[in-house]
């Protein structure tokens, strides 16, 4: 049976062993697609995502944008045609990163259940770095920021970190695990300031309060691993940096949170499926074809993108380019594509149900477009 026919995973995937702030944050948002996502679908070790052209190339652009970011904050930020902004650039594998990137997606991309012979990545690796580099330009203030000097990369964490820390006054990405929770994080720097241990983060993107949260958890680790509380933790943005202050009693509300928290969790990914969450994510969700609560609330959601997600009964067949098809509101559609695309359909399309994700939408919506990206799903369960 072909991934597309598949109704459910062949193989679910267990809790973690472990939990990191992301994990947590990623099933409490919804623990079926956490747990979708994983699971082995045949062949597939996990679900086989397949994101679009300009989906992709943002990806890579972000990722890139990611990994200098953090690297220049390790190296306490350094100017423009530094030879320490260099270092960071080497650190990050900045430019050689992309060729790596887009030969490994188009490699994903061929081994994909529906490769579609016209779905290439568009731009070139050159031009997705002349991308980040102007977007890194825009944004990126090497004044102004909390870290001032370059940290001391923790390669093997000394037992005794925090006489370590002194010694160095700055180290960076610091391994911690909970010495009684499984939970464990990753910081990206910790620094000695004259008023005590500051904890900081380098992200991309809009301060969030997600960064507060994990900034605390890892606060937590360092104080339940040294014994010393952080006196501040503090996220880094390209231009800004958002601090805040550390008491031992939102530590300790914090680690009553996960106490709670990480078994409940636990739980609800021995679901099979695991509870569904629908919200607004449901609309870009990778899963949305194998979840009936969250398609419902996505397809229309949708098209705020201009994407055509719809769920269709297949009434008849028309020509070699087309099928005719009622929508769930029972509007009739005229779903049509070209011969490249109709090699990739399922056989029998005659009565079924299928979930159709990012088509294109035609004609006031009476026609859909099935392009080289658009993925179709057959459905099983009763409308
Ligand atoms: S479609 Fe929505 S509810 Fe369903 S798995 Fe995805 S995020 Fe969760």
């Amino acid at each position: 049976m072909s991934f597309y026919e598949l109704q459910a995973p062949t193989e679910w995937a267990a809790p973690p062993l472990t939990w990191s702030s992301t994990t947590i944050d990623d099933i409490e948002a919804c623990p079926r697609r956490w747990q979708l996502l994983r699971s082995g679908w045949g062949e597939h070790d996990r679900f086989p995502v397949r994101p679009s052209p300009a989906a992709l190339e943002g990806q890579i652009v972000h990722d890139a944008l990611d990994r200098l970011t953090r690297a220049c904050g390790q190296r306490g930020n350094p100017a423009f045609g530094s030879a320490e902004f260099a270092a960071a650039l080497a650190d990050a594998d900045f430019f050689p990163g992309f060729a790596r990137a887009v030969s490994d997606w188009q490699q994903r991309l061929t081994s994909h259940p529906r490769p579609g012979p016209a779905f290439r990545l568009r731009a070139t690796a050159e031009e997705l770095a002349n991308r980040s580099v102007r977007m890194f330009r825009e944004q990126y203030k090497p004044e102004g920021c909390s870290t001032s000097q370059a940290a001391e990369h923790a390669t093997e964490m000394p037992a005794d970190v925090r006489s370590w820390l002194r010694q160095k006054r700055a180290i960076s990405e610091v391994k911690i695990t909970h010495p009684e929770l499984p939970f464990l994080g990753i910081i990206d720097r910790v620094q000695q300031e004259p008023d005590g241990v500051e904890i900081v983060d380098f992200k991309t993107g809009k301060p969030s309060d997600k960064h507060r949260r994990q900034l605390m958890r890892y606060a937590l680790l360092w104080w339940r691993k040294t014994k010393d509380a952080p006196v501040r933790v503090s996220a880094q943005y390209l231009d800004s940096v958002e601090s805040w202050l550390v008491t031992q009693g939102a530590l300790e509300d914090i680690e009553a949170d996960l106490v709670k928290k990480i078994p409940l969790l636990t739980d609800a990914l021995s679901e099979r499926p695991a509870a569904a969450k629908p919200g607004t994510g449901c609309h870009t969700c990778p899963v949305r074809a194998r979840c009936a609560v969250g398609w419902a609330v996505g397809e229309e959601a949708a098209l705020v993108d201009g994407r055509g997600d719809a769920e269709l009964v297949v009434k008849a067949k028309a020509g070699e380019h087309g099928f005719l098809a009622s929508s769930r509101a029972g509007a009739e559609i005229a779903v049509v594509y070209d011969a490249a695309v109709a090699k990739l359909l399922p056989e029998h399309v005659d009565g079924q149900v299928l979930r159709v994700l990012d088509g294109v939408w035609k004609e006031k919506r009476s026609q859909l477009e099935l392009k080289a990206w658009t993925e179709v799903f057959v459905v099983k369960e009763a409308r």
